[in-house]
């Protein structure tokens, strides 16, 4: 994830605010809160959860509003399972793209993803001579053939930054100059990434062990995608170079195997583990899948979950989903606020620090995302 300077952030909203144009050129974060009864013409007037102004209308037509249906049964999420699996990873240290560590942790992921996936596949791609990793597991329902059509994809992140360069790090300052290698792009200020990083693996890998216990109505893919933290995210005029790796790679093989057709719709979980977490509603997640959006904040609001998930309020993030959006994957951003205004103390103030460790993150919080992923999941009606 990146930020834009003000300024930009300004000119954005001008020239149109949910454009493709706009967020094509500078995937970064944003933050407008202030935009909801201005900027979303999309908005969604029946959503469960969303106590839209009456004049904003929506776009949507009311079969896509329709409320989800009954859910089946399914195993609780754990926890302090999940807890466990977001410290485990941390005990390997920090895991930047290149690092010892991030060869370890990659093994590691894929002999837990084997342990529960009914298929585990890998998608290796290079960057700068390092081995960036996709670990994808297969969910399937009952009596399904192969290959299946159209998963449910579900994703986050598993590298951790080589650089503590948060608005908040005085590390940036003090350690070596940007140097892109095998090793990071500063070997002194690697930050542990328990939050950005471990806390979407975490929540995945407890829904893998669920998945493996009472299988999906619908095929599901849980993809731990590689480098998307390593690089620089303002290169290339906000394309970014070395950054989001693993997404960008699959957005463009979603379907390079026998095993399963493209996903349908996808959600990302990034920075979903702090103690007292915030989820606002982001634009473009808003823009390219409304209707996961409105299912997923919707759920969430029917299992009392508003405190957290906050659909009245918006912010704008650039992440992996903006790969997948473009390689027309309709995918929504599950994200904790950035430090930045208006979310300088309600943000997760140590994003990009060293101080992003495991103290910092609570196991409610993460069964907060996983309940609210499994109601998605369970509800979902086959199609046969
Ligand atoms: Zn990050």
């Amino acid at each position: 994830m990146n930020i834009l300077p003000l300024i930009r952030l300004l000119r954005k909203v001008k020239i149109g605010l949910l454009s493709t144009k706009a967020w094509a050129s500078a995937p970064a974060i944003f933050i407008f809160p202030w935009l909801i009864t201005t900027a979303i013409s999309g908005g969604c007037r029946n959503a469960p959860g969303a106590a839209m102004k009456p004049a904003v209308q929506s776009s949507l037509t009311s079969s896509q509003n329709a409320p989800p249906s009954a859910a089946i049964s399914h195993p609780l999420f754990d926890a302090d399972k999940s807890y466990s699996e977001l410290k485990k990873q941390c005990e390997f240290g920090p895991r930047p793209l290149g690092s010892p560590s991030h060869e370890k942790l990659r093994d590691y992921l894929i002999e837990q993803m084997k342990l529960f996936a009914d298929q585990t596949v890998t998608q290796v791609s290079t960057y700068r001579s390092m081995k960036v990793t996709n670990i994808i597991g297969l969910f399937t329902p009952e009596g399904a053939k192969l290959p299946v059509k159209n998963p449910i994809l579900l994703l986050a992140h598993w590298d951790t930054r080589p650089v503590a360069d948060g608005p908040n790090s005085t590390e940036l300052e003090n350690g070596d100059e940007f140097v892109y290698g095998p090793h990071g792009w500063n070997r002194t200020t690697p930050i542990m990434g328990a939050n950005d990083g471990a806390s979407g693996v975490a929540v995945l890998l407890e829904m893998a062990r669920i998945l493996k216990e009472k299988k999906p109505p619908v095929p599901v893919l849980i993809l731990l995608d590689d480098g998307e933290d390593y690089g620089d995210f303002r290169a290339n005029g906000g394309e970014g170079e070395g950054v989001e790796l693993g997404s960008r790679y699959f957005a463009k093989h979603p379907d390079n195997t026998t095993l399963y057709g493209r996903p349908i719709f996808g959600v990302l979980l990034d920075i979903i583990g702090a103690k007292h977490m915030i989820i606002p509603r982001e634009i473009f997640s808003h823009q390219y899948a409304p209707g996961t959006n409105e299912k997923v904040f919707g759920i969430a609001h029917e299992l009392g979950f508003d405190n957290v998930f906050r659909f009245n309020e918006l912010q704008q993030v650039g992440d992996d989903h903006i790969a997948l959006n473009k390689g027309g994957i309709p995918t929504i951003d599950l994200i904790h606020p950035l430090p930045f205004a208006p979310y300088q103390t309600t943000g997760y103030t140590y994003w990009h620090t060293m101080e992003d460790t495991a103290d910092k993150c609570a196991g409610t919080s993460l069964k907060v995302v996983g309940d609210t992923l499994l109601e998605l999941l369970f509800r979902e009606t086959p199609i046969h």
